[in-house]
């Protein structure tokens, strides 16, 4: 069996790293707001090229944190409008209704599954506050013509880089980009963590400020509280694995960005639709760091069934839209037929730092001989 994702094997690469650095925090008596969330906290802002990073518990609430300090600092309210495509993981949604602002659930483009451009200005209103573009799979958003966008309608925009990590444009990365960022540490993100963190990285003084209140109660001196905040910190222990992990996220990227190139260049079967060209790919390496690598057919009921009877586990990102969840029953009714056709089609096949060739080889000949 090809595993989807060996997150033992990738974790045991620096297992003594990551076991000393377990045993520094533990022998410091220091576990929450301590050296170990500073120091990553100035690396990744070094990493990314933004001012400020904020370790938080999580992805899901690195994007709500943002959007509420936005609230708090008066620049939203209840019932201003966010776009957000339509099919992202529910994660991004969330974050949006948790605050009472209006998810515009807008088409992604067919191809790269991003926000496009037209959607966007299709679906501005005098509501508008926020343009949340997801860097979904791995991909980085348009984000010179969405920055361009957003100043002429003088819109914020948030990028969700959870699957992102390093993903670049004329070498500035994701994160640097939108006003602010909210990035994933989850173990199974292209940079994780051995358990939940998250990240909001962001240029602007005001917002890093309140933010940092917000992750603890709200509090911006011990005992005094300034907002009606939560406990969203990323502890010692966490921040010391992912100082360990974020030294080798450039060269994981890179053996992901091979392994991506092969497939695109040995996977051609008529029957399925690759992310990119490899040609494409070739022009434009670093704007994708595959945090997954997904494929589209007809079939695909049919090519999952085959997968796993020929012994590669797959998976689906994902397999019903936010829009089409019972959490949002009052979006079911919206029609979007770009986004209930990509879930219906799309499957995505293994892709990690630590898969064997041999198992690349296979995953290529059993796709190729794929047919109905
Ligand atoms: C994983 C993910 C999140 C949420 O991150 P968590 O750390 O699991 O809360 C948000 N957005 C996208 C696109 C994700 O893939």
């Amino acid at each position: 069996m090809i595993n989807f994702l060996d997150l033992k094997k990738i974790n045991n690469q620096y297992q003594q790293e990551l076991k000393d650095a377990c045993s520094r925090v533990i022998d410091s008596g220091w576990y929450i707001m301590g050296k170990e969330l500073e120091n990553f906290e100035n690396e990744f802002s070094n990493y990314c090229g933004t001012k400020y990073t904020l370790g938080v518990a999580n992805g899901l609430d690195a994007l709500t944190l943002v959007l509420r300090a936005w609230k708090e600092l008066g620049k939203l309210k209840s019932g201003d409008e966010v776009i957000v495509q339509a099919n992202t993981y529910i994660a991004s949604v969330l974050a949006i209704t948790e605050n009472n602002l209006v998810p515009v659930l807008v088409e992604p483009d067919a191809d790269t599954y991003n926000l496009s451009i037209e959607n966007i200005k299709a679906a501005i209103t005098n509501k508008t506050k926020v343009i949340l573009p997801v860097h979904l799979y791995g991909q980085i958003s348009p984000m010179p013509e969405i920055m361009a966008l957003a100043k002429q309608h003088k819109l914020l925009v948030l990028e969700d880089c959870a699957q992102s990590h390093g993903a670049m444009i004329n070498g500035k990365k994701c994160g640097s980009w939108g006003d602010a960022a909210g990035f994933s540490f989850y173990p199974g993100k292209n940079l994780g963590a051995l358990g939940d963190a998250g990240a909001i990285t962001t240029n602007n003084d005001q917002l890093a400020d309140t933010i940092k209140a917000l992750r603890n109660y709200g509090s911006h001196k011990k005992y005094e509280n300034l907002y009606q905040g939560v406990n969203s910190r990323l502890d010692e222990i966490q921040a010391a694995m992912l100082n360990v992990k974020l030294k080798y996220l450039d060269a994981e990227t890179l053996i992901r960005q091979k392994i991506a190139l092969t497939y695109l260049e040995n996977i051609n079967n008529p029957l399925i639709k690759l992310p990119l060209s490899a040609d494409e790919y070739k022009n434009n390496q670093q704007n994708h760091v595959w945090h997954l690598f997904v494929i589209a057919t007809k079939h695909r009921d049919l090519l999952q069934k085959y997968l796993i009877e020929q012994g590669i586990q797959i998976l689906i990102h994902y397999p019903t839209p936010p829009h089409r969840q019972s959490a949002y029953r009052k979006f079911n009714k919206i029609s979007l037929p770009i986004t209930e056709a990509i879930h219906e089609k799309v499957l995505s096949i293994p892709l990690f730092p630590t898969l064997e060739n041999k198992d690349i080889k296979k995953i290529i000949r059993v796709i190729n001989e794929f047919n109905i």
